[in-house]
Order: C-alpha cells, then structure tokens, then sequence
C-alpha cells in the first residue's frame, strides 16, 4: 500500500462536464475522502486546438456545486503543482528525451502525407491503422536530427517504441490482469509536433510526479492501458493501482448521449436538481453499498465508499430514477430549508424574484412534498402573485376533458364545449355558495362545495378541475382549498367570477 492515498480528477477542459466526467471526478473524490486521502485536480490541456476557457471554469464550478472539496489544483494550489499540464512542459520533454537516450523511442520525421498515404495503403489491405515503423531504427540522436530526414518536416515528433512481439499484461483492480498483444499496439506519438506531449506521456509523468496512488477513470481509457504501462515500464516508475469504473449506458443500453437526457451537469443544476440528489444518484452509477440501499447520505457514502463494491457491469443512466431521488431529497427537506433552495434557485434562473415571504411560507410546505425539480414549483405558485389569464378551454382541461388537453398541449384551436352555460351554472352557484362562508378555511368551503356538487348533480373532478383552473389558472397546482385560503376570500371570489366572465 502506498504511504498516502493520493487520486485524481484529470479533464481535459474542451467541453462542459457530464455525467461520465463527473462520476469520475466523484468517484476519485469519494476514495480520497474515504480513506483521509487527498483529491487532485489536474487541468489536461495538452490540445491546444481544443482549449476552451469557458468549459475550464464549468469544470471547477461543477465540482464546487457538488461540494467536491479539492486538496490541490488549479484553484487552490499545491506543493505538486502547477496543476495545468500547459505549464508542465518541461517535465514531459524530459522524460521524452530520457526515453529517447534509452533508445526506448525515437523521433519521427514523417509528413502527414505520407503518414495518410501509409493510412491508406493499410486501409487497403484491410489492416488496422496504425504508424508502419518507417523511422523507428533511423538514427537521428538525442536531439532529433531532422536534416537527415528526405523531404522531412523540421518539427517532428517522438514515438514510443512499443514491443513488437508479444503482450503487455497490465492490472486493472476491478478486471484483474488484462494481456494486450502488442502487434496491435503501434509506435504512438508522446510528443507532438508543436512540443506539447501527447495525453498518454502527460498522464503518465504527472501521475508520478504527482503521486498518485488510485488513478480512477471511466472505462474508456482502458484502451489506452497497455501504452502507459509500457511507459512506466520504460521510466522505471513506480505504477499507481488502476480503476476504470464500468460502462454508463442509457436505459436502452446504448452508449449515453444527449438523447438520453445525459446533459451537462449545469442543465442539472438549472433545473433545480440538488446537488445531494445528484451524488447520491451519481455514487450508484456502478457502485453500490448492498445491492439494495438506495437513499445514502454523503457522510455514509465516505464511510462506506470502497473499490470492492465497485461493479463491472454497466451501470444505466436513468433521468426517472434522478428525478426520484430529487423528489425524495426535496422531501426531506425541512420547510425552511426547501424555501431558502428555491429562493436562491431563482435567483440563478429567470424566474421573477419577486415572490412575497408570507405567501411563499404559507404555499412552500403544500408543494414540497410533489415537487420534482425545483423549476416546476414557479408555474404552480405563480397564481399567488400579480394576475393570472388563460384561454377558457383551459377550464375543460382542467375538468380533464382529454380533447381540450390534447388542443392545449399541440396548440390547436377548439370550439368551447357545448356545456358551457352547464359549467357557468356550477361555478356562479359555486361563487355564491362561497361568498355565503362565515370563515375562509379549507374545511368550509369544501363541505359547501360538496353540498353543490351533489344538488347539481355533476362530479367532484369537474367542479373542483374547474375551480383549480379559476383559481389558478393551470391544470397542476398545489391542493386547491389551502390555495384559496393562500389567496384570500377577496382574490378567490374575483377570480371564480373572472372564469364566469369567461363563459359570457
Ligand atoms: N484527460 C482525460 C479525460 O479527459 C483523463 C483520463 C484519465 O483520467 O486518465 O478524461
Ligand atoms: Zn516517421
């Protein structure tokens, strides 16, 4: 075991975060925290081309909305770093030309034509790519004598020289030994054209340098395993214990894309995802505590966060599930709690901030307990604030009339139902039942309502769907009796009588 445990979180900042990046990230940090270890952050910025300033800072911002505290990296600093690997160059070119003295790679001079020409010719003969060794036993120095090179291009690059025979037999702790032959592995480049090393030599350097003990990643980069052992290997480093976490497919098992609702970590966070939701849904993506236990707080992720209970199998990626945990995160919410997440939830979105306290005090306990993702909870209370309009088919919508639902929803225009007077009649003997109340309370004017609803003979659903509609103009809403005591005997009667106006 290695003194301290040290992991990674190591992105290359050329697009806003997801969801693969940031199990990774959590994963690495849950490990660290774990075992009273430290969690790096390292910038991978070797592709110059690629860069983006504006998916760097996501990638900090998304690690501090989930509270992935970082022990050194680009923000806080560290005795290892710098943490940009933009300002490590030194390092890699040194260990490159160490390689190249060991004879253990070599500069390559070869154009990109020719390169394309031999990519072809592979092509052609059906074999698999890859570089045909034409420079590997050219003597050009320590240093990269071009000159000797026909037709060469000054800048030329390193290659690692990869066994030609053989296997490369690396360990990975959740699949064990994996042998890799090394026919299939070609001379691949560690330093580019432009001097900027190439991620396999970077990873490689830095990992060591760094001291790293757990390096954990996504899956993906298992391929990638064989070259950075044979790098260790070469440089005589001491090798950290590899993890590559399983697979994250969409629930038709499919590789995860947008398609399956796998956004950015900030589409998330915008929609009023928690960010305690988020990692309790994200820590199950191919960990589990028992097989069962759904509902994990952090401090018992960290106390029980181990490798063992790290699956192989592809973990699914399920937006339902996220929204279940959301919901149940919000639940658990205390009242004051749920309405200081909303409030500064507003504040980062456009919702008009302007919602008073004591409504919004008086409303939050009655929606609390629905509510999925802090964005719905606006349309649904809005009602309490300012005025409120809707078309009157809204009102057969809202009585769950499914032709006047489906015009809503496709935007098509219907005629209003030849019941309309029918339902004027209930909801002017509903406003005069009402208006009759001694007290505003929500027992009272449901018993009065029920006494109107068994004289006219209609149904609860519709008398009460309509009303939800007069009072707050929407199909969903909070329970509508506490909603009218909310709003006010004054309000509520107006706004039944707005609905009347309606059906003139
Ligand atoms: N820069 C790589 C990435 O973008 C890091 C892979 C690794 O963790 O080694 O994910
Ligand atoms: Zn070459």
């Amino acid at each position: 075991m290695p003194s301290k445990i040290r992991t990674r979180y190591a992105p290359s900042p050329t697009g806003i975060p997801h969801i693969g990046n940031i199990r990774s990230a959590l994963f690495a940090w849950l490990y660290a925290r774990h075992n009273n270890g430290d969690f790096i952050v390292r910038i991978e910025d070797t592709d110059q081309a690629r860069y983006d300033a504006d998916a760097e800072r996501a990638i900090i911002d998304s690690l501090n909305w989930l509270g992935l505290n970082q022990d050194e990296g680009p923000d806080v600093g560290g005795q290892y770093g710098p943490y940009h690997q933009s300002k490590r160059l030194d390092l890699y070119s040194e260990a490159a030309i160490q390689l190249v003295k060991d004879g253990r790679a070599y500069y390559c001079y070869c154009s990109s034509e020719r390169l394309g020409e031999v990519r072809k010719a592979q092509q052609a003969r059906k074999e698999p790519p890859g570089y045909d060794n034409h420079c590997r036993d050219m003597d050009f120095g320590a240093n990269g004598d071009f000159t000797q090179f026909e037709g060469s291009t000054k800048n030329g690059v390193i290659r690692f020289k990869m066994p030609l025979e053989g296997v490369t037999t690396a360990h990975d702790i959740i699949r064990g030994e994996i042998a890799w032959e090394n026919q299939l592995l070609d001379d691949f480049v560690m330093v580019k054209s432009d001097g900027f090393p190439t991620y396999h030599l970077a990873s490689v350097v830095d990992d060591h340098a760094m001291e790293i003990s757990h390096v954990l990643r996504g899956d993906e980069w298992l391929a990638s395993l064989p070259r950075h052992w044979q790098i260790y290997n070469a440089l005589e480093y001491e090798k950290p214990i590899f993890v590559h976490l399983p697979i994250i497919l969409g629930t038709d098992k499919s590789k995860l894309s947008k398609r399956h609702g796998a956004a950015s970590v900030f589409e998330y966070k915008d929609q009023g995802f928690l960010a305690e939701a988020m990692i309790n849904f994200l820590a199950l993506l191919g960990w589990s505590l028992d097989d069962r236990t759904e509902l994990i707080s952090l401090p018992e992720l960290i106390e029980s966060f181990t490798i063992e209970r790290i699956g192989s199998s592809p973990a699914i990626f399920n937006v339902d599930k996220l929204e279940w945990f959301n919901g149940m995160y919000i639940r658990n919410l205390s009242n004051g709690d749920f309405i200081e997440k909303l409030s500064s939830f507003w504040q980062t979105d456009q919702t008009p901030n302007s919602f008073s306290s004591s409504h919004l005090e008086a409303i939050a306990p009655l929606v609390q307990e629905r509510t999925k993702k802090l964005n719905e909870v606006w349309n649904q209370i809005s009602f309490l604030e300012g005025d409120i309009e809707y078309p009157p088919i809204r009102l057969w919508s809202g009585m769950g009339d499914k032709k006047a639902q489906r015009a809503e929803r496709d935007g098509t225009h219907i005629e209003i139902p030849e019941n309309a007077p029918e339902v004027r009649n209930w909801l002017s003997v509903s406003l005069n039942t009402l208006e009759q109340l001694n007290e505003w309370e929500d027992e009272a004017m449901e018993e009065s309502l029920q006494i109107v609803i068994s004289n006219l003979g209609t149904k609860p659903r519709q008398l009460f769907g309509a009303l939800r509609v007069a009072i707050t103009g929407g199909v969903v809403s909070p329970p509508l009796f506490p909603s009218m005591k909310i709003l006010g005997r004054e309000k509520s009667l107006q706004r039944i009588s707005q609905a009347i106006a309606l059906l003139d």
